[in-house]
């Protein structure tokens, strides 16, 4: 298997009907970047910046932060690196942040992400030109976690924005550019979508969180591992309403969870219109000889159709419908 994966390597990662899917990974420490040319991923889709600061015993200071962007957006050369500012607080609690982490009943529905972020503003002001200066020349994609309100959005931006205008004043080194997204895990965010597309440069689909808090099922209770489910009815129609609603728009939509790594579930993303996948490096390979195996114009009207059949058992429809198509 892993000889076979190999071989893929240099191979695009496009369906027998030509749908060309694009393949990321998802980072968070310098020890990740190997993987990026064993893999030849087409970039990071989410590279996790709060793992600095959760390996650290105080605050990064912004030259170390600078060093691992810098770091990080060398080894992808001219591959695109979404970065996300910190998700700390909730249960990823740090020391030197006062945050509410062990007070709280409800960590990941807690003061955390972007939540903090704006209360700590200092912290994301910090980080904003630690990132626009280690992207100097080039394009800086930047997305915020746990998206709940628009406003929440547009704050967050504005701050960046200022940093960018400080350090172009001062002429500084600073990003050429600067691309927006935003993370959809609250599901609230999806009713009111329509009225953050118009600024939004991507969206990306955090799917840890999203399923938790759609199908209220703890992402870490092993005892609910049944019910946290990629395949429900419930949750694959809430993800094709956000799909049917960007695209249009013309807003990319990636995922970033887990969810993607998994070839049935990704395949399911795919029949949904998911072009974009930011995964795991390991699952690089198995994802990408799946799409290369599947016809997905034939796979999307039988989705939809599972989709508005009461009771459909994706899963079980799904799996057969692989086997028959020899993935
Ligand atoms: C997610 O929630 O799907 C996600 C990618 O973020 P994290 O797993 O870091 O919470
Ligand atoms: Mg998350």
């Amino acid at each position: 298997k892993q000889a076979e994966f190999e071989q893929l390597k240099d191979l695009p990662a496009e369906s027998l009907d030509g749908v060309r899917v694009r393949l990321m990974m998802n980072a968070g420490l310098r020890s990740d970047l190997p993987a990026l040319d064993i893999t030849n991923a087409d970039g990071i889709g989410l590279f996790r910046t709060e793992f600095q600061f959760l390996v650290s015993a105080t605050l990064p200071r912004k030259g170390r932060q600078v060093a691992l962007y810098k770091d990080v957006l060398e080894a992808a050369a001219d591959r695109p690196v979404i970065f996300r500012t910190v998700d700390i607080g909730g249960d990823k609690a740090v020391p030197y942040v006062d945050s509410e982490g062990d007070r709280e009943e409800n960590p990941a529905m807690g003061w955390r992400a972007i939540r903090l972020a704006l209360a700590r503003s200092g912290l994301l002001a910090a980080q904003a030109s630690a990132l626009l200066e280690a992207a100097a020349g080039r394009t800086l994609y930047l997305m915020f976690p746990m998206v709940t309100e628009p406003w929440e959005y547009e704050q967050a931006r504005a701050i960046v924005e200022k940093r960018r205008r400080r350090l172009a004043a001062a002429g500084l080194p600073h990003a050429a550019e600067v691309k927006f997204g935003a993370m959809l895990e609250v599901p609230s965010l999806a009713m009111v979508l329509d009225e953050l597309l118009p600024r939004l440069d991507f969206l990306s689909i955090g799917t840890n969180d999203l399923t938790q808090f759609l199908l209220a099922a703890d992402r870490g209770n092993p005892r609910l591992a049944d019910r946290y489910d990629w395949l429900s009815r419930g949750l694959l129609r809430f993800l094709k309403l956000v799909v049917d609603q960007a695209h249009p728009a013309g807003v990319p939509v990636s995922i970033c969870g887990e969810m993607g790594g998994r070839p049935l579930e990704a395949l399911a993303l795919m029949a949904i219109g998911v072009e974009r996948l930011s995964i795991t490096p390991a699952a690089i390979g198995p994802v990408k000889a799946m799409i290369r195996s599947a016809r997905l114009e034939p796979l999307k009207a039988k989705m939809a159709e599972w989709l508005a059949t009461p009771g459909a058992d994706i899963r079980a429809l799904l799996t057969a419908e692989a086997d028959a198509q020899g993935i």
